[in-house]
């Protein structure tokens, strides 16, 4: 063999030696084979591992391009033009120009995640070691998204760098394709788009799975304490220290010492976004009192910061202003940066003694400090927060204005229109200046609600009028009234749940799931989210909340003093309402779908992402709302969900991410599949009837979230509740009985009760039904059968006698 050239092979030398070509086992492979795990066809898949499936789905849910922007300027022979979907100087035209512009938010929000999850990751190993066992309550199947991806079914946090390492493989291939003169066809972008999202949901998965082990987390937990909410129940006569950002890390080492020294009652510990709820996750664990308030959402940044009750401010990633420094620096707050993705040009403190970084920071000398030892954070953080409160409190710092002041300011207005031109949220900002120069301040406070605390209308005014603080100086008796509870975060649904529910989801009897996650870019209030949950929880829907929204939520009560997570119960239920986290958490929510199909279908789960995608597609209800969607992280959230078949609503502002999947319901041929009974095609209801678009207002979300529920597996009773809901909520919210309605009638016990007789005068008057009057039956007329032993599938090779 020494003499064997290079890339040639003598057989006459391989004397006694067998060579069998077949399959290449790799170290998954290897390793479920061990442990006697099935493994499906598709374990950690490449950019086009699951193309065949994406491009199913794209077929019956085509892509519509909003474009933003009609350029492109991603490289030096732009700009170019691509107005009428003409091509740029490297050919690539507007529709593949869009769907290239969606994706690389995608991945955007999924590197975020991803980095999230592999920063708390190698931070929890270096803590508890690689064989810290993963712990996220009575289930087998604890890492639904990421056993179905990558076919690991990962036991301990080593295995979970396993995972990262693949998530982020397949992130740097993709963020690689969207650089110029790669791939040219929208639908291949669109399938990248779906492979992002689906990524997504991994390594928000690790990130939730390692720090529930860590970090005394519930774990799948249904009474998890309720926490108090709101700027109203922050008591700012005691020193406040503000926590901004979403990776809980170096907090916890906060919280720790504030606890270990005593000094809960002596400190105001509060969060803001997505860092909030994990600091009220933290340590909670089997009636754990929260050791920290939740502040609220990204809308309330600016807000709180504004209001100059912060001492200091600490800041970690992900949805911080980008002005958090210079802000905080005009009122003498001093600012903590923890994390290497935002420093804001600070000194890095990180070998500093806790003493000196204190010194520099009460003094004035240094306006903030970057530490990344969080040791040495723990100490600096509670310690200069005491120490400011005293010196800020000597300062006599003023914030907000007087309500003199605020006369004297609206006086000033000229009503040239420049704020509510700039406002993203288009806020009649001229009246309310017209009615402060009156001293009625009203308007103001009727602003502040709807405000999304940008800050924009400021930098707007040519009269340099502070806009924003003057709502909130007129709001001031409304924001001292802020106080609500949110249930604090119960992490994943567990085994046991899944199997007392699985079936009435899948049949029906339980409607559907409305996943309410997301920011807060709301188009009308917080309270929408309060009357969208409030109903469909009255319908006996299971709602699922998380992040942004799920803090909005519990900002509101009812006539009887009650939040909505005091009024309904937090099992995985009809009828309950649940918070399963942070924005990381939401893989719970895809996780629950997935679970549905291991454990109540007995589907493979490992490595085998088709054939749950499609089981979740054609059997599971469930709707995704992201009202307030504003960020990269929700577009990809959305586009995980999508990959799955579960469809998602966005608010108006959603209409920004420039692409929708929307079916075309009058076409027959795209709702059929086939009934893996036979292999015979079957037609199916039009739902749902699309993967991902806009609604305006609550009214038109209403109808869509229970009609895009109905599932081809609904058996009769779960059609007629299914229906009954879309009746009625379109008579209650559009004034009117949906058109479509008999679409999805496939006999007559699929109509709702009380209206049965009516409707089926209806179907047989205005559609032309045969109906049997004796027996109140319909004869002919429906396209689809009601046979509950039909297996719908996409997929072919699914149905009997194929492979
Ligand atoms: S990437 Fe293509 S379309 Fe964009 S600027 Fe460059 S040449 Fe023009
Ligand atoms: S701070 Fe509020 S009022 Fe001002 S531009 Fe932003 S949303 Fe509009
Ligand atoms: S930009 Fe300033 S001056 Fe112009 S309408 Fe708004 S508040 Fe008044």
């Amino acid at each position: 063999m020494s003499d064997t050239p290079t890339g040639q092979i003598s057989i006459d030398d391989l004397e006694n030696v067998q060579i069998t070509i077949g399959k290449i086992v790799g170290a998954i492979e290897k390793k479920a084979e061990e442990e006697g795990i099935d493994l499906g066809p598709t374990p950690k898949p490449g950019i086009s591992g699951l193309r065949d499936w994406d491009y199913k789905i794209l077929s019956r849910y085509q892509p519509v391009y909003t474009p933003v922007c009609d350029q492109c300027c991603y490289c030096t022979f732009g700009k170019c033009d691509l107005t009428g979907n003409k091509e740029g100087a490297c050919g690539i035209n507007m529709e593949a120009h869009q769907a290239r512009e969606t994706l690389l938010r995608v991945i955007t929000g999924t590197a975020a995640h991803s980095a999230h999850g592999r920063h708390i990751l190698h931070h929890l190993i270096d803590k508890y070691g690689r064989d810290k066992p993963i712990d996220v309550g009575p289930s087998n199947l604890i890492a639904p998204n990421t056993q179905a991806v990558t076919g690991i079914k990962p036991e301990t946090l080593g295995d979970l760098e396993e995972v990262m390492d693949y998530v982020e493989e397949q992130v740097n291939q993709l963020l690689a394709t969207i650089h110029a003169g790669q791939e040219g066809a929208a639908i291949d972008f669109e399938s990248k788009i779906l492979h992002g999202g689906m990524l997504d949901h991994v390594g928000m998965e690790v990130s939730d799975l390692a720090q529930m082990s860590c970090l005394g987390m519930p774990k799948a937990e249904t009474d998890t304490p309720l926490v108090e909410i709101g700027m109203g129940c922050i008591d700012a006569s005691k020193p406040v220290l503000l926590v901004i950002g979403h990776n809980v890390s170096g907090v916890t080492y906060i919280m720790d010492y504030i606890h270990e020294h005593g000094l809960e009652d002596k400190i105001e510990l509060g969060g803001l976004c997505c860092t909030a709820i994990d600091m009220t996750r933290y340590q909670v664990e089997n009636g754990g009192e929260p050791r920290a308030k939740v502040i609220g959402t990204l809308a309330k940044e600016l807000k709180m910061i504004r209001s100059g009750v912060p001492d200091v401010i600490v800041v970690d990633e992900q949805c911080v202003r980008a002005d958090v420094l210079d802000e905080a620096q005009k009122l003498s707050i001093p600012v903590i940066t923890t994390n290497e993705k935002i420093m804001y040009g600070l000194k890095n403190r990180s070998n500093d003694s806790a003493a000196d970084i204190i010194e520099d920071l009460s003094s004035g000398k240094e306006p903030g400090a970057l530490i990344l030892d969080f040791d040495t954070l723990g100490e600096v953080a509670p310690e200069l927060t005491m120490k400011m409160a005293k010196i800020r409190d000597e300062k006599g710092i003023k914030a907000l204005p007087s309500d003199e002041e605020l006369q004297e300011l609206s006086a000033k207005c000229v009503q040239c229109g420049a704020c509510e031109l700039d406002c993203p949220a288009n806020l009649p900002i001229m009246s309310a200046m017209t009615a402060g120069a009156a001293s009625d301040f009203t308007q103001f406070e009727y602003l502040h609600d709807l405000c999304v605390g940008c800050g924009r209308c400021d930098q707007a005014c040519p009269k340099d009028l502070p806009v924003l603080n003057m709502i909130e100086q007129a709001s001031r008796k409304l924001i001292g009234e802020e106080r609500g509870l949110v249930r604090a975060g119960r992490g994943q649904i567990s085994d046991p749940e899944i199997r007392e529910e699985g079936v009435n989801l899948v049949l029906g009897t339980t409607p559907g799931i409305i996943a309410m996650v997301g920011c807060s870019n709301y188009p009308g209030g917080t309270k929408d989210l309060y009357k969208v949950a409030d109903e469909m929880l009255k319908r006996n829907y299971i709602v699922v909340m998380s992040g942004c929204s799920a803090m909005d939520l519990g900002m509101y009560k009812n006539d009887d003093g009650e939040t909505l997570y005091e009024k309904y119960p937090a099992k995985f239920l009809a009828g309950n309402l649940i918070n399963v986290g942070s924005c990381v958490s939401n893989s719970h929510i895809t996780g629950t779908a997935i679970k549905v199909a291991a454990i109540f279908a007995q589907r493979n789960v490992s490595g085998n992402y088709e054939e749950i995608a499609d089981y979740i597609t054609n059997r599971i209800g469930a709707v995704g709302v992201a009202w307030g969607a504003y960020s990269q992280k929700a577009i990809a959230i959305g586009s995980g969900c999508n990959r799955l078949g579960i469809p998602v609503i966005v608010g108006p502002h959603g209409s920004k991410y420039r692409r929708a999947l929307i079916g075309k319901p009058y076409d027959e041929e795209a709702w059929k599949v086939y009934d893996a009974r036979d292999g015979s095609e079957m037609p199916i209801p039009a739902s749902p009837e699309f993967l991902l678009t806009t609604a305006e207002s609550i009214e038109e979300l209403f109808p869509m979230l229970a009609k895009n529920c109905i599932r081809p597996s609904d058996n009769s009773m779960g059609r007629m509740i299914k229906l009954t809901h879309y009746m009625e909520l379109s008579q209650k919210y559009l004034g009117h009985m949906p058109e479509d309605w008999y679409k999805f009638v496939r006999t007559e016990t699929d109509l709702p009760l009380a209206k049965r007789e009516e409707l089926l005068k209806i179907l047989e008057k205005d559609h032309g039904w045969e109906i049997d009057w004796k027996r109140k039956k319909i004869l002919s007329g429906p396209t689809m059968k009601a046979d509950v032993s039909a297996q719908p599938t996409n997929v072919k090779r699914l149905c009997k006698g194929e492979c």
